[in-house]
């Protein structure tokens, strides 16, 4: 008996993009989801960029909304504007999004087991096997190859010797009504985010989804901001049932093996500024796909075979990571009255401005946007005062 190409496991957007491709270049596909509809489940806000939804031709009509400005709030409420004439950023469906491109891949032939939770994954020397339960019945399974692609909290790829997510945080979010809201907002500041930052993100002109990340205590940190929201007037009373999910903020070391690769959430292929997920993990997808597509035309699963996935992605997603999560590590230090200074300074030197008319602003590279802005001659000084770790030996 014939055994499928590759197997996949998890129906998000990175497993779906992934079986997505395998299945356009001509290989049998199946994609076990532990859902019974991909997407169910799924706690995210679905901020992405415009660049996102034109990549990878993302479906209109799963787009709830389209946003060209934010406006950010410093602890002590210190406001920043950004702005911009084009659309920036989508707001999307994102149960309607998980379907849309399960249902592309379906299109190109991958096969989908919804409802079916794999237990167990073992790499031999000419297969992968796979022990499932498949809506309450036992299932076994055997392919040439697995793509791990169960998002964060899988131990799939740490039982195979890859590894655990160096760091995470956790996202708590609720649907709130709102007066109308038209701006996406964010807050900083230490009672109320921690370390991290608050959104308000409009899906309707009456509605809006609500969130924060902290390493401690989200619902807590939540309720407060809703609280507070509330009696600003932003947030009309509502029952709100908050959802939660696990964001990593740093990769698997190792992203790879014999017959195996691991992508999306499962590999902390995020942004360590935002925590968004979604346009990283479907970049990864489409290298991980190239790169397995290679390996099973010329019959060479081996795992050096499939180390170019992860030298292919670091290339293209590494220096972004890396200033990332030092920038974000950097910013856990500072003190509200310390962020309070850098908004003022920002806002008072026109760097704000300065940086929105850069072309290389981007939605989805904060990379060069944080040299910018440590490169700043004002910002630098005031980084230098405070002890950045990055700037230590350097010249403002
Ligand atoms: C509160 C919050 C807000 C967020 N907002 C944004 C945002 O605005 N923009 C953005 O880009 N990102 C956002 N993210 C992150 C984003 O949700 C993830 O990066 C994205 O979902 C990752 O996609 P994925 O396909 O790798 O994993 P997932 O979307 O987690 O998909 C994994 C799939 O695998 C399935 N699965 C898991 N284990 C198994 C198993 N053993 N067997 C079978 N199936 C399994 C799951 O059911 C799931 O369908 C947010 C996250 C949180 C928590």
């Amino acid at each position: 008996m014939n055994l499928p190409d590759a197997v996949v496991i998890g129906g998000g957007p990175a497993g779906s993009r992934v079986a997505s491709r395998l299945a356009e270049m001509g290989h049998e596909v199946v994609v076990l989801e532990r859902q019974k509809q991909p997407g169910e489940r799924a706690c995210c806000t679905g901020l992405i960029s415009q660049n996102c939804v034109t990549d990878f031709d993302i479906d209109e009509k799963v787009i709830l909304k389209r946003a060209n400005s934010a406006r950010l709030f410093s602890p002590s409420g210190i406001m920043l504007r950004l702005w911009r004439e084009k659309t920036q950023a989508c707001i999307i469906d994102r149960a309607a999004f998980d379907t849309a491109i399960a249902d592309r891949a379906q299109e190109k032939g991958a096969k989908y087991l919804t409802g079916t939770l794999v237990k167990n994954l073992e790499v031999g020397d000419d297969r992968v096997r796979l022990e499932a339960v498949c809506r309450g019945e036992r299932l076994n399974l055997e392919a040439r190859a697995a793509v791990i692609a169960a998002g964060f909290g899988s131990t799939l790829a740490e039982k195979l010797g890859l590894g655990r997510v160096g760091d995470f945080v956790v996202g708590v979010q609720a649907e709130v009504a709102t007066k109308g809201t038209d701006e996406v907002e964010a807050y900083f500041g230490e009672e109320i985010a921690p370390g991290f930052f608050a959104w308000l993100v409009p899906t309707s002109s009456r509605r809006a989804r609500l969130g924060l990340l902290s390493r401690r205590h989200p619902r807590l940190y939540l309720e407060r901001l809703m609280l507070s929201l509330k009696t600003q007037g932003k947030i009309i009373e509502g029952k709100v049932k908050p959802c939660y999910g696990g964001i990593p903020l740093k990769p698997l070391a190792r992203t790879y093996g014999q017959r195996l690769l691991v992508v999306g959430d499962a590999a902390g292929q995020v942004k360590p500024i935002s925590g968004g997920g979604i346009y990283y993990g479907l970049l990864c997808a489409d290298i991980a796909a190239d790169t397995l597509h290679q390996a099973l035309k010329g019959d060479n699963l081996s795992s050096r075979a499939l180390a170019g996935y992860q030298r292919r992605w670091r290339k293209k997603l590494g220096p972004e990571l890396d200033i990332g999560y030092y920038a974000r590590k950097f910013y856990e230090r500072l003190s509200d009255k310390q962020i309070d200074r850098m908004f003022s300074l920002i806002k008072s030197r026109g760097i704000d401005q300065a940086l929105l008319q850069a072309e290389d602003l981007s939605f989805d590279w904060h990379g060069e946007a944080v040299m910018r802005l440590i490169g700043h001659k004002i910002v630098a000084n005031a980084l230098q005062a405070m002890k950045a770790p990055f700037l230590l030996g350097r010249q403002p």
